[in-house]
């Protein structure tokens, strides 16, 4: 039976959540409140502002130890280190690479970057990521693995890798994804790029891909105005990650001897000074973005039709994004909902379109989506600033 909101008890409810002397509140903004602005001037001061200085190697460290894996190389964008991650995992011309057709466009698009294929598999309700199970069904029916690797059989091309997408912050079922992965000979990357601080397990995300991409953009958890990192804990592909993301320059005091096609995707010092001082506060960010997302639970616990998307059982989530997940008969509500909050200087977004449906990505192979078709529809991202969660709750 279809159901209908009342539109201004739920307007009344998000006002409850948030501080009372703001009249717009966006849905993720920037906090600067530690030492950004002393690192910065002090790349301004000494003129490291480039592709050289100390804060590159500190923030990559810095980023290693947080993560806890081997080797963390800091990069233009989250974009740019899927592209690598990519590259790294052996992704070629004409392979075909599996991603939840639920993701930000930036994951279709460094496929497409390698000259390989998309194919888009399914999520589940439970994660909002790749359904292991689902999968699993799947690739009995159409993979064959053999001497060159898992094969599609219905296209004969090979089934290189799978990018699993933390979407929202929420970390997927690793475990399950990476077992599966193994059993068919395909390498399992991770779209980290909003999971900075989420924990599958008790380990950090980005640990379970053979390499994994992490985004700083404007609207992440922590940012560097724009970057992104790869992750990995092979020592070797670490070091390969550095050289083809610094124009694969062999090291010499004056000679530009390169040895091999390589990209200018270095993070810039200055961004990198950002980086810094933005890590040393994720861990007060990630406890006021907890009670925020603990607040709006508890704000929205007797509302009719509305759930809070929550952490799956087996993680700790950096909860990102907050998201509302409608009831099934309240979905048609979903567009009135988005365009009544936005009208009303609360900043709410519905979840990307579903890239099997862009134009560009339209002819890509993709399976069963009945599960992302249904949370296209009833997912609302919700305003999610860490600095909302600071006050005392008044609800
Ligand atoms: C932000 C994001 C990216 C891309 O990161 P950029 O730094 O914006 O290039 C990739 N995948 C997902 C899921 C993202 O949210």
């Amino acid at each position: 039976m279809k159901r209908s909101f009342d539109v201004d008890s739920i307007l009344k409810t998000l006002r409850s959540v948030f501080p009372t002397d703001k009249d717009f509140i966006s849905l993720h903004e920037p906090q600067f409140s530690g030492n950004e602005w002393n690192y910065v001037k002090e790349c301004l001061d000494t003129g490291w502002v480039s592709s050289v200085g100390k804060y590159v190697d500190k923030f990559e460290q810095q980023l290693a130890q947080y993560t806890g894996v081997k080797r963390a190389v800091a990069v233009v964008n989250g974009t740019s280190a899927l592209h690598i991650c990519l590259r790294l995992a052996g992704v070629s011309y004409d392979d075909e690479v599996l991603m939840p057709a639920m993701t930000f466009v930036a994951t279709a698009n460094a496929v497409k970057y390698c000259g390989a294929i998309p194919h888009f598999v399914d999520s589940e309700e439970k994660t909002l990521g790749v359904d292991p199970r689902k999968l699993s069904t799947y690739l009995a029916e159409i993979a064959d693995v053999s001497s060159k690797g898992c094969i599609n059989q219905l296209t004969g091309r090979r089934l290189k890798a799978l990018i699993a997408v933390h979407t929202f912050g929420h970390p997927v079922d690793l475990s399950s994804l990476s077992e599966l992965c193994n059993n068919y000979n395909i390498a399992l990357i991770e779209d980290a790029a909003e999971s900075v601080g989420s924990f599958y397990k008790e380990k950090h995300t980005g640990n379970w891909g053979l390499v994994s991409a992490i985004s700083f953009n404007g609207n992440k958890i922590i940012t560097t105005g724009g970057g992104g990192a790869i992750l990995t804990n092979s020592e070797e592909i670490g070091a390969l990650a550095k050289h083809i993301t610094t124009t694969a320059k062999l090291p010499h005091k004056w000679a530009f001897n390169h040895d091999m096609v390589g990209y200018n995707y270095r993070m810039p010092n200055i961004n990198a000074a950002l980086g810094c001082a933005q890590i040393e506060q994720l861990p007060v960010f990630l406890k006021e973005k907890r009670k925020l997302a603990e607040r709006y639970q508890f704000a929205f616990r007797r509302m009719e039709g509305i759930s809070l998307f929550k952490e799956p059982v087996f993680s700790k989530s950096n909860y990102w994004l907050n998201t509302i997940l409608l009831d099934k008969d309240y979905a048609d509500g979903r567009d009135m909902l988005v365009e009544v909050t936005n009208n009303n200087g609360i900043m709410t977004r519905p979840p990307w379109t579903l890239m099997h449906k862009l134009p560009m990505f339209k002819k890509c192979l993709h399976m069963d989506l009945t599960v992302s078709e249904d949370l296209e529809k009833r997912l609302i991202s919700i305003p999610s600033s860490a600095s909302l969660g600071v006050m005392d709750a008044n609800v």
